[in-house]
């Protein structure tokens, strides 16, 4: 059976918080069950964008440093690390250590944040992947600690600890998977595999803060009040999913590859154990963007050409608020995106909706639009 930690934690006071991640170790065995003396061990933060800690988009840098001093506790020498999203240099890590509070955190304990961003490809055996491309920072580790956040997803619904692993895959080349597998079935199977392949050994979820809505990065920030740990990504997800009110749980298309390949239990069969977990019962969760296929697979493919439109979620940009940062156009999966007077338009005929785009515009200039029927028939 797998086990879950839940721990109330409703702010981040330093105290409190060292006290809680210090408790999920106690609960756990302690951290030398995990960690070795002398060990590399990444620790696997969510630095999606260099926006600030209160903007609880990344995870909080008092949750990494509270692992981080327990992982340099028993020996072992921590490095905070991940790809953000865009372009993987290290001009831009530079930026996102310093606007999320990561640079302060790591200046004031020593602890080593990571600068490289060579990629290396390894092996995996998987139904859809015989291989990953993964950051040499993720190879280079001889152990990994997820630290995800926890917020909904305009795509997959929420992004907790399976997700969070996508950060593992070096800058633009995330967009080859969305390309490869324009489904999200078949790239939350590819989420899947490779939580699988980077394997962590642990992973804690900053739920402390949040955000509900149009997240990742443009939703309303919410108090949670919970960090969860598990050594399941799977397990944790299953549980975050029905913290958030993803009913059933299985509705989040990650969680849903992970139950068919019988790699998490459900929610029944998992163990809850430190402190009661209420969800909070009214957070605003996007719907799924992949409902209309329900509709599609019933129709014949001219009929439902024609409905697709008035049923498909799709990006719309708002001109008022596009600086022209060009992110959106770097990191479009089929190059759809088109600059115009340094404004970004986008051409929905090539769009595949990975929803790239919206994710990682700082500026809150990418919506997705649900149509109405859409809304209604897949309810
Ligand atoms: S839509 Fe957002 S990410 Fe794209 S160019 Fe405009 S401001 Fe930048
Ligand atoms: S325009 Fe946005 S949603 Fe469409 S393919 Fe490009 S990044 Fe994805």
């Amino acid at each position: 059976m797998e086990t879950v930690i839940v721990k109330h934690c409703d702010n981040y006071d330093e105290r409190l918080v060292d006290k809680k991640i210090s408790q999920i170790f106690e609960e756990l065995g302690g951290i030398g069950s995990f960690v070795k003396p002398g060990q590399k061990v990444l620790l696997k933060v969510n630095l999606l964008m260099d926006k600030p800690a209160e903007a609880m988009v990344t995870t909080h840098p008092l949750v990494v440093k509270a692992v981080a001093k327990l992982v340099r506790d028993a020996g072992a020498n921590p490095v905070i690390g991940d790809s953000p999203g865009g372009p993987f240099s290290r001009i831009l890590l530079e930026r996102a250590y310093q606007k999320t509070g990561l640079k302060e955190i790591a200046e004031e304990t020593g602890i080593e944040l990571n600068y490289e961003i060579e990629q290396e490809k390894v092996s995996f055996d998987g139904k859809l992947n015989k291989s990953f491309v993964l950051g040499k920072f993720v190879t280079d580790a001889e152990l990994v600690i997820n630290l995800a956040k926890l917020k909904t997803h305009g795509l997959t619904m929420m992004t907790g600890a399976v997700k969070n692993l996508f950060g593992t895959v070096p800058g633009l080349l995330k967009a080859e998977y969305h390309l490869k597998m324009p489904r999200l079935a078949d790239f939350s199977e590819m989420l899947v595999e490779l939580a699988l392949c980077v394997n962590p050994v642990l992973n804690i979820v900053d739920g402390i803060w949040g955000m509900e809505g149009e997240g990742p990065s443009a939703g309303r920030i919410r108090q949670f009040s919970y960090l969860f740990a598990g050594s399941s990504a799977f397990a944790v997800d299953t549980v975050l999913a029905y913290f958030l009110g993803i009913n059933p749980v299985n509705r989040a298309p990650v969680i849903d590859a992970a139950r068919k390949r019988g790699l998490c239990s459900s929610m029944e069969e998992i163990r809850l154990i430190g402190d009661e977990l209420i969800p909070p019962g009214d957070v605003e969760i996007p719907l799924p963007v992949e409902n209309s296929n329900l509709i599609d697979r019933r129709l014949p493919e001219g009929v439902s050409r024609i409905l697709e439109p008035l049923l498909k979620p799709r990006p719309v940009f708002l001109p008022e608020k596009c600086t022209g940062c060009r992110v959106c156009y770097q990191s479009c999966p089929p190059q759809a995106i088109r600059m115009n007077h340094q404004k970004a338009e986008v051409v929905l005929d090539e769009c595949i909706r990975c929803f790239c785009c919206q994710e990682l515009c700082k500026y809150q200039a990418v919506k997705i639009k649900r149509p109405l029927l859409g809304k209604i028939l897949t309810k």
